[in-house]
């Protein structure tokens, strides 16, 4: 896939449109946003995606930052993972603002 410049879109959010995980498609609300280098930092990359919390960092559960520069650096790509797709099936019966903060400690608050 092409980059694209989504900068200017970025700057330009008084709308609150909402959000929408590429990875499961769903709403992600606010505190559940963060982005995803489609290449990895480490690896020059630039562009970003928005995507859940619990979505991220499954990504990065599954594959290193080589894997994701040589063979996932789309969303697509990543998609056709097989652990992916099982992920994604799994999210999708959550509700939006679901995360997994249950099953690292019962007082999730301010973890970081
Ligand atoms: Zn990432
Ligand atoms: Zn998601």
């Amino acid at each position: 896939m092409a980059r694209k410049n989504r900068d200017e879109i970025a700057s330009w959010n008084v709308e609150p449109e909402p959000v929408i995980c590429p990875l499961c498609e769903r709403v992600i609300p606010d505190d559940q946003k963060e982005n995803h280098h489609l290449v990895p930092k480490s690896k020059g990359g630039k562009t970003t995606v928005c995507l859940h919390h619990v979505c991220h960092r499954q990504i990065h559960a599954i594959f290193t930052d080589a894997q994701l520069a040589k063979a996932f650096s789309t969303i697509a790509a990543m998609l056709e993972d097989p652990a992916v797709q099982k992920f994604v099936a799994w999210i999708k019966s959550k509700p939006p603002g679901f995360s997994d903060a249950a099953r690292e400690s019962a007082s999730g608050r301010g973890r970081k």
